[in-house]
């Protein structure tokens, strides 16, 4: 039997380079495994470049997976995904084929150089609150202990964010 605890996970995946939809639909395909699980994907959002003006509006979603790695190994495989699918590194905010990013990971409150969770930037983020709304808005976020709903409603950032509807 399996003691390994299934962790509520939170990830945002956004594109603005090449077929946006589908790098979007390959990430997810790729991230899924015996220990990652997706369980509710919200719908696609076109938004407005954060940062950056001067890039390709950005697809982006949120998805909730039933995971059993560890944090760290979740990041990992977060960007194992990412440079799978030619992600290059270059200016931060900057055109990207794919960007992973973990929103939460449970009610674990993480604080290392390279991984801070909940994201630090899930406060001002339209583009994360919104589809995160739309799959989980009674999830209470462990520093500020809001709602996701309320952390919307609250949410300074005045980009647009454009559910796409799907046929
Ligand atoms: P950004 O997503 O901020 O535009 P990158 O995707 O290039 O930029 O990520 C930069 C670094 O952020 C990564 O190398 C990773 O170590 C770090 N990082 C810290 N916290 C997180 C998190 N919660 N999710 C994803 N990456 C994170
Ligand atoms: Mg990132």
């Amino acid at each position: 039997m399996c003691v390994t605890n299934n962790h509520r996970v939170f990830l945002s995946i956004g594109s603005n380079l090449g077929a946006r939809r589908g790098n979007l639909k390959q990430a997810l395909t790729l991230l899924q495994g015996t220990k990652l699980v997706v369980k509710r994907s919200s719908s696609l959002y076109e938004t407005e470049p954060v940062g950056m003006r001067d890039q390709r509006e950005f697809m982006n979603l949120v998805c909730e997976f039933a995971c059993r790695l560890e944090p760290e190994q979740l990041l990992e495989c977060c960007q194992r995904v990412e440079s799978q699918m030619g992600r290059r590194r270059t200016h931060r905010n900057g055109p990207r084929i794919i960007d992973i990013d973990i929103v939460f990971f449970g009610r674990k409150v993480i604080e290392l150089d390279h991984l801070k969770v909940p994201h630090p930037r899930r406060l001002d983020r339209r583009f994360v609150l919104l589809p995160l709304t739309e799959i989980a808005p009674g999830f209470v976020d462990p520093v500020t202990g809001k709602k996701v709903s309320q952390m919307l409603e609250q949410c300074q950032d005045l980009s647009w964010v454009r559910r796409i509807e799907e046929d």
